[in-house]
């Protein structure tokens, strides 16, 4: 599932990609990933088609301004009163094709992260929603799982978006300091350090990945309950959350899940990991063996020697 620095990958590479460019048209081939309005996940409900020519009307002969995100959730700012909001979910990509290559058959895309995934052409199968823009240049939304989402709301309601209202501080900006962090906490205290960490209303943007990483450079353990940890230990978790995402922007993603860039390729950051996805390898740290463990469901990364 893409977390913060995958989203940001995709924001940077769309804003520069989308900015100033006009929608000519939008397919919609999955009428259950767009929606309307500020509460709607669409998702989960029946999509009509009236819902869906409203979505594609409102879009079109519309320019882009930016791209931005908050969280994990896409901003589209587009001209005029509206801007689209988009959730990648678990297996939500965008891929931006230029003229040229939206016109030539040969570009060729490998959509799930195996080396033994064919090489399709899109649009795929999984390609439920398509922009295409005046000057010729395409953007596809696929997603193999469809939990991800689209959604058209009006300026005036962005402050009513239900996600955007439960989202706690965004780990990144300036105002996102120590107390605010020990803050979120103390409504967590009973929970694993790690699920705390993953915890929208805590912070935005970290989740499985990215808390084992940050908790291996922190050196505690994953399942440390929140208030069984000294301040020293809790500084220390704080004190990796922007080093470790920051790395993760640096290297483009990690593309351990089917998280691709929006030319098709995959980020690097899955070769530096030091625990994640690293399970009964040497450390990186130390060359004990990486262990693992279940948490709330998931599957978390340490080394039994260095975090404690
Ligand atoms: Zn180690």
């Amino acid at each position: 599932m893409p977390e913060l620095p995958e989203v940001q990958t995709v924001v940077t590479e769309l804003n520069k990609k989308l900015k100033g460019r006009k929608i000519k048209r939008v397919a919609v081939f999955a009428a259950k990933l767009v929606s309307l309005g500020p509460n709607t996940v669409s998702n989960i409900r029946d999509v009509t088609q009236k819902t869906v020519d409203q979505f594609c009307k409102l879009l079109t002969g519309r320019k882009i301004v930016s791209v931005s995100r908050r969280g994990k959730m896409l901003i589209f700012n587009v001209d005029g009163p509206l801007t689209m909001l988009a959730h990648l979910k678990m297996t939500g990509q965008f891929i931006f094709e230029d003229k040229i290559l939206a016109k030539k058959t040969g570009s060729q895309y490998r959509l799930l992260n195996k080396p033994t995934a064919p090489l399709v052409k899109l649009p795929s199968k999984h390609t439920h929603v398509v922009f295409y823009f005046t000057d010729g240049s395409t953007l596809y939304f696929n997603d193999i799982r469809k939990f991800g989402y689209l959604r058209v709301v009006l300026d005036k309601e962005m402050g009513d978006v239900k996600e955007f209202r439960e989202y706690g501080p965004e780990p990144l900006e300036k105002s996102f300091t120590f107390e605010v962090f020990a803050e979120a906490l103390k409504k967590r205290k009973a929970i694993p350090i790690k699920l705390a960490l993953m915890d929208t209303k805590v912070v935005v943007g970290i989740g499985n990945i990215y808390s084992d990483e940050i908790l291996y450079h922190a050196h505690v353990r994953p399942d440390r309950r929140v208030d069984s940890l000294k301040p020293k230990e809790l500084k220390a978790v704080f004190g990796q959350i922007k080093p470790v995402l920051q790395t993760g922007i640096k290297y483009k993603g990690s593309s351990v899940g089917d998280f691709v860039r929006t030319d098709g390729k995959w980020g690097s950051m899955g070769k530096h990991h030091f625990v994640y996805g690293r399970k009964k390898q040497a450390c990186l740290g130390c060359g004990t063996m990486i262990v693992s463990m279940k948490l709330g469901g998931r599957t978390s990364s340490f080394c039994p020697r260095e975090q404690v």
